[in-house]
């Protein structure tokens, strides 16, 4: 049996949370021009490079011949693009310009950033469900390190922010601290946290958490979830067994599997999520810690060749920094 644990007086989930949400309620615009410019600091590292790297491979060149291309070849693909979206970028660079034409290497900044916002859009647009469709759930997956635990308070403050009443499910019951760290997070947040004892069965905390969600009239319950791929038939046995309980439990509910990955392990993080898509269907991309690394490409290569789209960037340490991926503002944060 798993045991509730709740929040501390004065800051209960439940009502309070409703009526505190409204009023913490920060102005979207200026929520998302503050976190812009968080992910615009985060994306500098890669910028710059980016950057800096392509005017060294056009440095006195006037025309886009087939040298020069090769060499933005590989400066897109340093920048973790990845090396079938870098190819794809190139290509529609190629399909348009006479190789004896004049440039303006600005013109074809722009073009990549055009470009890469297309390429962005191209990967299938996420699920959101409609307003008022009933409680909804979240199920986070991920390794260990890669910023889950952290990722499943984020979502369920952007909940608090868009006035929702969120419920934590600890779900990664392996590791006593990471039940431990989202009772805190829950604390923080005055948001409640369904859980087991350590080694308790996951399968279990998720058919109490749903339980809990519908007695507390919840409106979205976020899933923190084991992620051990070193034992990945297990890892398949226990998200599988969470499945079955979700679908026998909750079968019309809104669901989503969120695979969080760390963007500072560029290229490893691709194949981390190869790893995962094949032991769940995953939904969607919240890629973590985009600040203070020059791997922001990642985001692209994930789009792309998961053909998996980016749903949200953790910008930081706390609850409130994640953004809304937006393909437009992300290509033009890289190379405008
Ligand atoms: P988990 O093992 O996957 O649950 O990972 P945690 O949530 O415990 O996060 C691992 C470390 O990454 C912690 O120190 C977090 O504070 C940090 N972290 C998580 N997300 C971000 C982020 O978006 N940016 C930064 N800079 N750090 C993050």
């Amino acid at each position: 049996m798993s045991e509730t644990k709740s929040p501390p007086e004065g800051t209960a989930a439940g009502a309070d949370v409703l009526e505190l949400a409204p009023e913490r309620k920060l102005p979207e615009p200026e929520e998302r021009q503050g976190l812009w410019k968080k992910l615009q600091r985060g994306l500098l590292m890669t910028h710059t490079e980016l950057i800096d790297k392509m005017s060294a491979a056009v440095a006195g060149r006037t025309t886009l011949d087939e040298e020069t291309l090769e060499f933005l070849e590989e400066v897109l693909i340093s920048a973790d693009l990845g090396v079938e979206t870098s190819l794809e970028l190139v290509e529609r660079l190629r399909a348009d310009l006479r190789p004896d034409q004049a440039v303006d290497f600005l013109k074809v900044r722009e073009r990549l950033v055009d470009e890469m916002s297309v390429l962005l859009l191209d990967a299938p647009p996420p699920r959101r469900p409609a307003p008022g469709s009933g409680p909804r759930i979240t199920l986070v997956v991920g390794v260990n390190g890669a910023g889950k635990t952290t990722s499943v308070a984020k979502l369920a403050r952007r909940s608090q922010l868009d006035g929702e009443r969120p419920l934590l499910a600890a779900g990664d019951t392996f590791r006593a601290a990471a039940i431990e760290q989202l009772e805190l997070w829950g604390e923080r947040l005055g948001v409640e946290v369904i859980r087991s004892a350590p080694g308790g069965d996951p399968a279990a905390v998720v058919y109490d958490a749903i339980q809990a969600a519908r007695a507390r009239r919840a409106d979205h319950l976020v899933v923190d979830t084991a992620g051990r791929l070193h034992t990945k038939e297990h890892l398949m046995k226990e998200l599988g067994k969470i499945g079955r309980v979700v679908e026998r439990e909750a079968p019309d509910w809104e669901r989503r599997t969120l695979l969080v990955l760390d963007a500072t392990t560029g290229q490893n993080a691709i194949s981390q999520a190869r790893t995962f898509t094949r032991v769940v269907p995953v939904d969607g991309v919240l890629l973590a810690k985009v600040d203070g690394t020059a791997k922001g490409g990642m985001a692209v290569a994930v789009a792309r060749e998961l053909r998996l789209p980016v749903v949200w960037l953790g910008v930081g340490e706390s609850a409130e920094d994640l953004v809304p991926f937006r393909p437009r503002e992300f290509a033009a944060a890289l190379l405008g």
